[in-house]
């Protein structure tokens, strides 16, 4: 299988502090990834240098086989970033407003909006299951749906990768796994490959192909099967102190500190 992202001893530090050490990993083509790590871990740090906005000082990261370096082919990424869904609830556009702005990307500013473009934006929102609150403005609706809307924005480029910054940050508790089968579809049945960042272990379900736990070293990357038969000790070398997994199977527990 072919790898959508591969890294390659990458090392990252901010001025003296190394807060990314060694990291080695290939993403493969359609998987659902799902990275997690205590606060401060790297995670964020990781998506800024796979989206290029930081330059690793040791190792390289390949992009769909090419060296970020020379990568060009910034539309097949789509990405969601975690202050995303923080609208206020006067800010005057409507969903489908919102989902347009997100081909400008691929048009340009100042393209005619044509009707085939009107197609897309439904089929973007009709991904995320946002379709019934197209003419709604974006201010009015809740943390979990506006994240959905800001999911629809990217995917009306049609991206074959799609990052996300802790995205169930705003989502109620009880719609958490709706939410995560909803990317499950856009994984499976769009052939997206998913790569999200969270802090909580929590909310990974069997929705997730991949786990990578990342605490300045990636002490561990598999298939979500084999991650949950990680012992808690295991767990706690990689999150620093105890931790009890939870899964949907379990109703309680999480992150204990
Ligand atoms: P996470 O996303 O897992 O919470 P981050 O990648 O944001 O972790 O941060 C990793 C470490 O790097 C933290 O100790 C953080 O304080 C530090 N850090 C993050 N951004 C900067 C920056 N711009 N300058 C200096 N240190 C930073």
């Amino acid at each position: 299988m072919q790898s959508i992202i591969e890294i390659n001893h990458l090392s990252y530090r901010y001025e003296r502090d190394t807060v990314l050490e060694n990291i080695n990993m290939s993403i493969p083509d359609g998987s659902f990834l799902a990275i997690v790590g205590p606060n401060g871990s790297g995670k964020s740090t990781l998506l800024k240098l796979i989206l290029g906005l930081l330059k690793p000082q040791k190792g390289e990261i390949l992009l769909f086989g090419q060296n970020i370096n020379k990568f060009k082919d910034w539309q097949k990424i789509g990405y969601v970033s975690q202050k995303a869904n923080s609208f206020n609830s006067g800010f005057p556009a409507t969903v489908f407003e919102v989902v347009a702005s997100g081909l400008t990307k691929r048009l340009g500013l100042f393209t005619f909006f044509k009707k085939e473009h009107a197609k897309k934006v439904n089929e973007a929102l009709d991904a995320v299951g946002m379709k019934r609150f197209s003419g709604r403005n974006i201010g009015e609706l809740s943390g979990g749906q506006q994240q959905r809307v800001f999911i629809a924005r990217a995917l009306v480029s049609e991206p074959s990768l799609l990052i996300l910054d802790e995205p169930t940050v705003g989502v109620d508790a009880e719609n958490v796994q709706s939410f995560y089968q909803m990317l499950g579809e856009l994984n499976k049945n769009r052939d997206i490959t998913l790569l999200l960042v969270t802090h909580d272990i929590g909310t990974i379900s069997d929705r997730v192909t991949h786990v990578a736990c990342l605490n300045k070293h990636l002490h561990f990357h598999g298939e979500t099967a084999e991650f949950e038969q990680l012992n808690a000790d295991g767990l706690s070398k990689v999150y620093g102190h105890d931790v009890h997994l939870l899964t949907h199977h379990h109703e309680h527990g999480g992150v204990s500190k």
